[in-house]
């Protein structure tokens, strides 16, 4: 509790009402345009109000400043009944409704909704409404305070409607109509006649008595008949403002469902001001203009009950709850934003690593193995002849039939499942099953007996000792077969052709990694393609180094590819300090912990389990789903990678990510989807920035070593999230360019690099393109 003194010194919150036209550049920062309503203080246009106000009261804290219209909005709103558009018809008028951020191109925020003041009173400024516009509405402008300006003010806000009436009624006097031969100097008084007044004759019940009252008392000594046309003249200049303001508001809510696209709308309006609070038939006549001009909205108008006060005291509880909110976020979610010097420090360490790889002496310390894989040219488009060949290691396990032309390379596929009892039981039978799928594409494509050359696409980290020999060094992504690792694949599939009878048909020539593949497929169409990289279940790369630079093989003579194997870059430990514990307790429940630590960051099995996580922690911060915890979220693997690429997808409406997260049994409001997709775009973002930080050492490796200044070269690409992720792509070729400014990167997406790649090394070596193994020819 505070003691009194205390009090006296504690700076409140405080929420500021200012019902004037002000540019808000933030909550709490908002400059006067104009005065208006009859204000007219000098030195306050053009500054900044809650500085100003601040200035005055310096112990109190400014948090919030908004137009009364917000404020009215915020005060009718209610958890049950959103209020989303607020009205104000009292001495001014104005409108201020949600509008959806992406609409928004003065404010830095694209997703979810922003409160928009129209300041509608200044309608019509322009000469937009000359045409409705009476001579009674230019004399009431041309005697105001600010002639020509908030037309549309002038025709609604009660300051006016006297006026409109009195100018009306003088007309009609010096026409004849009214008042004939009586004296009438009293209507040149300005503001003879109030809203109050007018309000007060249109009524049915005393209406004409009220008339006749104040006529008498202007001394114009009324007869029932001058009554009765000042009631209907009263009556005609309020239906007129009431019918307005409900055109306003059609528009603003036909604009609203128009751009949430939404064929209905149903919404609350606050509403305050007098003349909507003291006539019922205002707002009888706002209703029914509204049902005409708007029919595709239902709307239910809420009066409000000093909106201001309340209203700013709202907004001012709103906006402490989001910033203590951010607050939480920014600790959450700040270690996941890597810095330009972060990733700059990423490819420094990925440098030395790789430098480190190559060394003969060094290799053990590296996490990069930087694999030899023998493959010592890219094709050079002369390549010939029909080859078989294998995918393993992707998701899926496929066979193909690839016939290699001068026009171009035809390929028949079968795609096999390997259940994950094959994959995680014995060796054996994981190699039995691979010989009973190409048994079975043979027989299905009538190729038996035909023993084509066969390139085997195994994309696992493998000691290579020649084109057709390749030591598995250990499984990867979920892959765990017993009795493989540290033996040749390719003998591994021999003997399982021996025990199925079918040795002679299998003629093995080339081992190559998906990387290699992808490398070997771009470079047939474009020579230039000296790298591959893929980015789908895990993530690798591949590239052509000098020989000179390559200490673990023979020779100095030429090039060959390297496989670098970067999904376990930071195995030792270098890039620990880039490890959130998010990242801690996806790699805690994955078949190798501890390993492929890069891959964990970057690729399509892991980036939907970050993000689970993530939202769990969001949960227990209380930021999301109001701290209600989730059983499904919970569920490991909810989340598929896909999941982000659906959330991010570009016009993806926030109604629509609400749905997506409902279907999910996660009970989503809002707020809560703009969190959501604020958690994808941040994850796929490191992931695309860490993945550029690698391919940055990549390039300018290659630079360095060939000893250019410049360099240019193609990436061929592969990898389902690389693909189809909508910003993965851009956000890595923008990092890239970034980091690496002397180099001259183009990416090649490549159709099927695997099965391609893999039959075009089998074409190059058993053409003789590879004489000798080992050392480049
Ligand atoms: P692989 O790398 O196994 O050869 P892919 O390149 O097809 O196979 O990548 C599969 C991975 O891509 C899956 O792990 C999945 O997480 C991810 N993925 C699938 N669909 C999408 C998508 N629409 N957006 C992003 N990632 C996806
Ligand atoms: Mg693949």
């Amino acid at each position: 509790m505070f003691t009194s003194e205390q009090k006296k010194f504690t700076r409140l919150p405080l929420g500021f009402v200012f019902p004037f036209s002000c540019r808000q550049m933030a909550l709490d920062k908002a400059e006067l345009i104009s005065w208006s309503k009859g204000f007219q203080c000098s030195n306050v246009e053009g500054k900044d109000v809650v500085q100003l106000l601040q200035a005055a009261i310096s112990r109190q804290e400014v948090v919030a400043l908004m137009n009364n219209t917000v404020g009215a909005m915020m005060t009718c709103s209610t958890p049950q009944k959103p209020c989303e558009i607020a009205l104000v018809v009292g001495s001014g008028t104005n409108c201020c409704f949600m509008a959806e951020s992406r609409l928004l191109e003065l404010a830095d925020v694209t997703s979810g909704r922003m409160c928009v003041n129209s300041e509608w009173g200044c309608l019509g400024d322009d000469g937009a409404l000359d045409n409705v516009l009476t001579p009674y509405d230019h004399r009431v402008d041309q005697e105001s305070s600010n002639p020509g300006e908030r037309r549309f003010e002038k025709l609604v806000g009660s300051v006016y409607l006297g006026e409109i009436v009195r100018h009306a009624i003088i007309t009609l006097a010096s026409e004849q109509a009214l008042f004939v031969g009586k004296n009438t100097s009293a209507l040149a008084n300005r503001g003879m006649l109030t809203a109050q007044q007018v309000l007060g004759i249109m009524d049915n019940e005393n209406g004409m008595a009220k008339a006749q009252d104040l006529l008498e008392s202007l001394g114009l000594q009324p007869s029932e008949q001058d009554c009765c046309r000042v009631q209907q003249l009263c009556r005609a200049v309020v239906s007129r403002a009431a019918a307005l303001s409900a055109t306003g508001l059609a528009a603003v809510l036909s604009h609203m469902c128009y751009s949430r696209q939404q064929e209905q709308l149903m919404v609350n309006v606050g509403v305050d001001g007098g003349l909507y609070l003291t006539s019922t038939r205002f707002g009888e006549i706002m209703r029914s203009v509204v049902g005409l001009l708007a029919p595709e909205c239902t709307v239910n108008l809420v009066p409000t009950t000093d909106g201001n006060g309340l209203g700013a005291a709202i907004v001012t509880a709103v906006a402490l709850r989001l910033a203590a909110q951010q607050k939480k976020m920014q600790q959450l979610l700040g270690p996941l934003q890597l810095s330009h010097t972060d990733l700059q420090r990423v490819q420094a360490l990925m440098m030395q690593e790789m430098e480190r790889g190559l060394d003969k002496e060094r290799n053990a310390e590296s996490s990069l193995r930087m694999l030899p894989t023998y493959v010592c040219h890219t094709p050079d488009g002369t390549e010939r002849g029909e080859f078989l060949a294998l995918d393993l290691g992707g998701t899926n396990f496929r066979v193909l039939a690839v016939n290699v032309s001068q026009e171009n390379i035809d390929m028949s596929s079968k795609i096999y499942a390997i259940p994950t009892a094959i994959m995680q039981g014995t060796g054996e039978a994981l190699f039995d099953h691979i010989m009973d799928c190409i048994i079975d594409f043979q027989h299905e494509k009538q190729m038996r007996g035909q023993a084509l050359p066969l390139g085997f696409t195994f994309s696992f980290p493998c000691q290579q000792l020649g084109l057709d020999k390749a030591v598995l060094l250990n499984w990867t992504k979920g892959f765990n077969a017993s009795d493989c690792e540290g033996r040749d694949v390719v003998q591994l599939l021999r003997d399982a052709a021996q025990r199925k009878r079918v040795g002679k048909a299998l003629k093995v020539v080339a081992v190559v990694n998906d990387t290699v593949g992808t490398m070997m497929a771009c470079g047939y169409h474009d020579p230039k393609c000296e790298i591959g990289l893929i980015v789908g279940t895990g993530t690798n790369t591949c590239y052509m180094e000098e020989m000179a630079k390559v200490g673990t093989v023979e020779g100095d003579q030429g090039r060959m590819c390297i496989n670098m194997e970067w999904g376990a870059f930071g195995d030792n430990g270098c890039i620990d300090s880039y490890f959130t514990n998010f990242d801690r307790q996806v790699d805690e429940k994955t078949i190798n912990v501890g390993k492929q630590r890069f891959e964990k960051l970057i690729s399509g099995m892991y980036l939907g389990e970050i993000v689970r996580h993530i939202l769990l922690a969001l949960v227990e911060e209380e930021v999301l789903l109001r701290g209600k915890s989730s059983q499904k979220l919970k569920n490991r693997n909810l989340l598929q990678t896909k999941f982000l690429s659906t959330i991010e997808a570009p016009g993806l409406s926030l109604l629509q990510v609400q749905a997506i997260l409902r279907d999910l049994d996660l009970d989503a409001n809002y707020e809560d989807s703009v969190l959501v997709r604020e958690v994808c775009q941040i994850v796929s973002r490191r992931a695309a920035h860490l993945c550029a930080a690698g391919m940055a050492a990549v390039v300018e490796k290659m630079r360095e070593s060939r000893g250019l200044e410049q360099f240019t070269v193609t990436v061929g690409v592969d990898g389902t999230l690389y693909k189809m992720h909508p910003y993965f792509s851009q956000n890595l070729h923008k990092m890239l360019k970034d980091l690496a400014p002397r180099c001259n990167v183009t990416f090649m997406q490549s159709e099927d690099g695997s099965g391609k790649g893999a039959a075009l090394v089998a074409a190059v070596s058993s053409l003789g393109g590879w004489r000798r193994e080992g050392s480049a020819s």
